[in-house]
């Protein structure tokens, strides 16, 4: 069967031909791959950076974001039957920690994890997968135009989490406000769901106001600011990767605030220390997700307008992924390769 790789020998991404997987154990499901997104990991990747290949082999099998139909079950992947539509989640555990032996190894303490389509084991951009049916989750075939964005919101889903059991009940503002920085799919789905908790919501980013992100941003109706502009918040949503955005958002957030950064800039930032510590403030770092993040990932999105979602969304082919993974960036949010 195809599948797009990288290849650690020559630096390039391209169609490989591997043989197709089989079920092997009783909790197994063979899966034919219909949908892979692209995001800014997998163009790293492409670049290999952040990127190990499996043990013994010189490739690795791009794609993290997938959608996927079921073609065979092992007898104890119950309920999950043939036909049925599943997302696969990205991380497998390491085998020591106790957040991984606890079902956290989004919080693996060994960082001796493994994931899809990135750290050590093949991802999804190829025609077949088998996965343990734990990693699988089944999604409404009436959810087809959007589930794909199930695992970016996934992440998206953690980190607002996260922000609210730290200091969720202590905010400043009475509707919670929350400033995000970013309009690609992070930055936007971010923006629903904060608003969904009932937070007043704004998204800052460098795009001019013609931009098709921006033009999402309208369509939902979320108010677009320029990185200047300020929105003093409780809750600041980094989803950049750039330095700039941290201090933006250090000078955004009220007491108590929590700062969530998902961009991961590869730089060193200044920091306002003694704000962090007179006004109770928490910058924290997020990465990957909770079963029950994907979960709630679902839920959201069966809530969201769905002409917001598949106007993020612009389909491209099997045989794109140049383009795609080593071209300049798209002007939509998240391209989506179909498979099938
Ligand atoms: C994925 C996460 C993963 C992270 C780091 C992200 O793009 O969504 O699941 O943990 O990359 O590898």
């Amino acid at each position: 069967m195809r599948a797009v790789a990288v290849n650690f020998e020559s630096h390039k991404v391209e169609v490989k031909q591997v043989p197709e997987p089989a079920i092997l154990a009783d909790d197994e499901v063979l899966f034919r791959v219909n949908q892979v997104g692209v995001c800014g990991t997998d163009r790293e990747i492409a670049a290999v950076r952040l990127v190990l290949p499996p043990p013994g082999d010189s490739f690795l099998t791009i794609g993290h974001e997938a959608l996927g139909q079921v073609i065979e079950v092992g007898r104890k992947a119950a309920p999950l039957k043939a036909g049925d539509w599943v997302v696969p989640m990205v991380r497998r555990p390491c085998s020591g920690c106790k957040p991984c032996a606890k079902g956290r190894s989004d919080l693996c303490a060994t960082g001796e994890y493994v994931e899809r389509g990135i750290v050590r084991l093949h991802g999804y951009f190829t025609d077949l997968a088998v996965d343990e049916s734990r990693y699988l989750l089944p999604v409404p075939a009436g959810m087809l135009d959007c589930a794909i964005l199930v695992e970016p919101l996934s992440a998206v889903e953690k980190a607002v989490e996260t922000a609210l059991q730290a200091h969720g009940e202590y905010f400043t503002f009475d509707p919670p406000r929350a400033l995000i920085l970013g309009a690609g799919t992070i930055g936007i789905l971010a923006a629903l769901v904060l608003r969904e908790r009932g937070f007043h919501v704004a998204v800052a980013s460098l795009e001019d106001i013609e931009h098709p992100r921006v033009r999402v941003l309208e369509l939902a109706a979320i108010p677009y600011l320029g990185v200047d502009e300020t929105f003093p918040s409780d809750v600041v949503i980094e989803a950049t990767g750039s330095a700039e955005a941290l201090t933006i958002g250090a000078r955004s957030l009220q007491r108590n605030g929590v700062m969530i950064a998902l961009g991961a800039p590869n730089a060193t930032v200044e920091f306002p220390f003694r704000d962090v510590i007179v006004k109770n403030q928490a910058l924290i770092g997020s990465v990957n997700a909770t079963a029950r993040s994907f979960e709630q990932a679902l839920v959201d999105l069966a809530k969201f307008d769905r002409r917001v979602l598949r106007s993020m969304i612009h389909r491209a082919g099997f045989g794109d992924f140049e383009q795609t993974l080593q071209g300049p960036l798209g002007p939509s949010p998240k391209v989506v390769h179909m498979l099938v």
